[in-house]
């Protein structure tokens, strides 16, 4: 099964989709209410219900997991099981009957990891829970599984062909972690035996079923290797119990690998679950807010830009200030070339973006000029910082010009030897313009004579008089 991705952020995982709609949605364009937790999100296109995905895109896969699913098998109960099963192959007398009574607890521990993990839960089942609950009959069917296994194995052997042997076997060793699997979820001989069940989690996991193969027979063998390793060293009596901690310990390393396999290919297996972690859902005002954003991006993305207007004058109306919604707001007026709007709009905004980020404010002047070319803000702080911001972009005459016969247009401006100091640093440094430079110094020098700039200015001009020299 290949990801299904954002229908407008190929580069995110798909969390949501629109049925009707046919779009898929990420976590990046649905954002959640933390306020409103059971409220199912909505469709920005259609405004129906959105159908959860689950965790089927955003899963890691669970190659990159491995470590996980060891330490897994290290939690209190995977640890008790283990130690039951080494105990019992100390004490307990050779009575067949108690025998199966230990498998089939054992394998009902093995088949509720699977279970547990293929819904994400983090936390390993208790010891307890292998008592209590239905489920033994679990052992037996698998049992029924393994028997016709081996029936077939048998019944190849007889062929008296070795390849037709080692083509059943390798079948067969690829066939039963899906049986396992299949037993696992559904819990009955049927779903464990039948080819369109066990196809279907093959074909959900494509060939990344072989991995999962290939790691499951390695984790098989293991603890056979480890055992055979001790076996120099290690008196019987000792031996035993640890292959048969090993068994319990290693089985459930495997299980949990094959319950996160069925967790990570859900999707393609018909049924959805959540990460345990959840996702993050934003307080009423920042959730109202983001969705605005998504929604307004989702429009423009199909070509609906008006109704992006829409969406965006609405959230501002709720906070105004919002630098965000402004900006978007504005950028999509330039877009759509509403010029009568966005020059209104540009009233509200630039003073608003020169406060909080002078640089969009830079970015909204070239905008309105290129609409209205003597386009000037009708505040003398704006111009000044918008200005600054201009320079620094190296637009230095649409900066010059904001500066321009600022004493004449804002009479009662306190900062006028400010902002023209800035216009002189303009000339000289940006334009290599010494003269205008030197008459705006003079001029503060002379109107502002108890600036508290006048060093500054003084220092300017030294510089100025060095390079006019020069
Ligand atoms: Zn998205
Ligand atoms: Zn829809």
């Amino acid at each position: 099964m290949e990801k299904t991705l954002c229908h407008y952020h190929p580069a995110q995982p798909a969390t949501w989709r629109c049925a009707p709609c046919q779009r898929h949605f990420g976590d990046c364009c649905v954002p959640l209410n933390a306020d409103a937790q059971d409220d199912y999100p909505r469709c920005a296109l259609c405004n129906g219900q959105l159908e959860f995905l689950g965790a089927a895109n955003t899963a890691q896969p669970f190659w990159e997991r491995i470590p996980k699913f060891f330490a897994y098998a290290l939690q209190p109960g995977p640890l008790a099981v283990s130690a039951m099963l080494a105990l019992a192959s100390l004490f307990m007398p050779p009575s067949v009957l108690l025998w199966f009574v230990l498998f089939s607890v054992a394998t009902k521990y093995f088949y509720s990891v699977i279970e547990a993990c293929s819904q994400a839960v983090t936390e390993a089942p208790s010891l307890v829970s292998a008592f209590s609950g239905d489920g033994f009959s679990l052992f037996f069917k698998q049992l029924v599984v393994f028997v016709l296994a081996f029936v077939a194995l048998w019944l190849a052997a007889d062929f008296d062909s070795e390849a037709l042997y080692w083509a059943v076997t390798l079948g067969l060793l690829l066939v039963l972690p899906a049986s396992i699997i299949r037993l696992a979820l559904d819990k009955t001989l049927g779903a464990a035996l039948s080819p369109d069940e066990i196809g279907q989690v093959i074909k959900a996991m494509g060939w990344r079923y072989l991995v999962l193969c290939a790691f499951l027979f390695i984790l098989w063998q293991s603890p056979g290797w480890v055992t055979y390793m001790l076996a120099s060293g290690l008196p019987k009596v000792v031996l035993m119990p640890v292959a048969a901690f090993l068994f319990g310990y290693f089985s459930v390393v495997m299980c949990a690998m094959m319950g996160y396999a069925v967790f990570q290919y859900q999707g393609a297996l018909g049924y959805v679950v959540d990460d345990e972690e959840g996702r993050a859902a934003f307080p009423e005002a920042e959730y109202l807010r983001r969705r605005a954003l998504a929604e307004a991006e989702i429009r423009v993305k199909e070509g609906q830009g008006c109704q992006a207007l829409e969406t965006l004058k609405t959230a501002l109306t709720r906070t105004p200030e919002d630098i965000r919604l402004n900006e978007r707001f504005h950028q999509l007026l330039f877009g759509l070339n509403e010029r009568q709007r966005c020059l209104h709009h540009l009233h509200h905004y630039l003073p608003l973006a020169a406060r909080s980020d002078p640089a969009l404010a830079a970015t909204a002047l070239l905008n309105a000029r290129q609409l209205q070319a003597d386009f000037l803000p009708d505040d003398a702080l704006v111009c000044e910082r918008v200005a600054a911001a201009l320079l620094d972009r190296h637009k230095t005459r649409e900066a010059l010009s904001l500066l321009r016969n600022l004493h004449q247009r804002f009479p009662g401006y306190p900062h006028i030897p400010r902002a023209y100091l800035l216009a002189a640093r303009g000339f000289a440094e940006n334009l290599g313009q010494i003269e205008p430079a030197r008459q705006l110094l003079a001029f503060i020098r002379a109107r502002y004579p108890q600036s508290p700039l006048i060093d500054e200015v003084a220092t300017m001009e030294a510089t100025l008089e060095r390079l006019a020299r020069v």
